[in-house]
């Protein structure tokens, strides 16, 4: 296990205030947080994701009672990328990881002795965007995620919209080309097969004919990037070509629920200054009554790939105050 940050001073240590984990279950790496109740993240540690649900449950106590070792802990957060019911107590399926109908925020509760709270990866970025970062103050917003896919979050009057059996919303999920590019749920010319990480690729193949270019073939995401801004013909073409199906699709995303604001995250979001422009002109361009009707601002995200982190800490933090109260 890897400290990425220096040991606390005894200061910190000794601090009385209420100290939450937030932790960011990937496929890849599991991230634990030490968040303070204003979002600030102090310390971390990560480690890879094991492969069976036991071993998960396993690991993730171990970076919690590490943790422990140094701060008082009040509650831990769970950000997992899957489908849960609609009371965020069971993952049902998540697709990188071993859970199947687990009743995980249950048995991890029973395993530390401490409050936990369960939420959904996008949701988790989302509430924490809104409560610190670039979402604060919004009433009716949509938190887009783009990263090797898309995630969405929709908040409205302060509260996570889950729809009846707790998917909503899959806006990665719109078809924008029918019969288009094959996806991994099964459809055709979803929207996240070319505005996502490994949209990119399957663009800069397509468009390569066109464009003079350095890049390799099947090159990924963060190569098509450094491209552009090197000047290269096929990675500007690339990135300007998510930036407008991105931008269609956010126009999709307008017409059903007209918010105010739509903050833009996830790891392609960190190279927004390279197609923003253009995604701002392709919404204000299909969004119905174009021209005569004010448009929700879009902006990128602030907190960064922490985002999970600070917002199912505090999450977590405002569940085990509700039950503090109650009792
Ligand atoms: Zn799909």
């Amino acid at each position: 296990m890897s400290k990425a940050f220096p040991a606390p001073s005894s200061a910190e240590a000794e601090s009385s205030q209420p100290l939450t984990i937030g932790m960011d279950i990937g496929g890849t790496n599991l991230r634990a947080g030490v968040i303070t109740p204003a979002g600030q993240l102090i310390d971390s540690v990560s480690v890879p994701t094991p492969s069976t649900a036991d071993r998960l449950e396993d690991v993730l106590v171990d970076a919690v009672r590490r943790l422990q070792d140094t701060y008082r802990i009040q509650a831990v957060g769970l950000a997992v990328a899957g489908f849960m019911d609609p009371d965020c107590e069971v993952v049902r399926f998540a697709p990188h990881l071993p859970w199947r109908n687990a009743p995980v925020r249950r048995r991890v509760e029973e395993r530390l002795g401490l409050p936990v709270r369960l939420e959904h990866d996008a949701n988790s970025a989302a509430w924490g965007e809104w409560r610190f970062g670039a979402g604060q103050h919004a009433r009716d917003w949509v938190f887009f995620s783009v990263g090797t896919g898309i995630g969405a979050t929709l908040m409205t009057q302060e509260t996570i919209y889950r729809g009846a059996f707790g998917t909503a919303p899959e806006f990665g999920h719109l078809v924008v080309v029918p019969g288009g590019r094959q996806c991994s749920c099964g459809k055709r010319g979803c929207l996240e097969r070319y505005a996502s990480g490994t949209a990119l690729t399957d663009t800069a193949n397509e468009l390569r004919p066109d464009y003079a270019t350095t890049l390799p073939a099947d090159p990924s995401g963060e190569e098509i990037a450094a491209a552009a801004r090197a000047g290269d013909a096929l990675g500007i073409a690339v990135m300007e070509d998510l930036g407008s199906w991105l931008g269609q699709g956010l126009s999709i995303v307008a017409d059903v629920l007209d918010p105010e604001l739509i903050v833009l995250g996830g790891g392609v979001s960190k190279d927004a200054d390279l197609y923003l422009e253009t995604v701002r002109e392709f919404m204000a361009r299909d969004i119905v009554g174009a021209g005569h009707r004010p448009v929700a601002e879009v902006v990128t995200a602030s907190l960064g790939s922490a985002a999970g982190m600070i917002g199912v800490a505090d999450l977590a933090l405002r569940q085990a105050d509700m039950v503090h109260e109650e009792s």
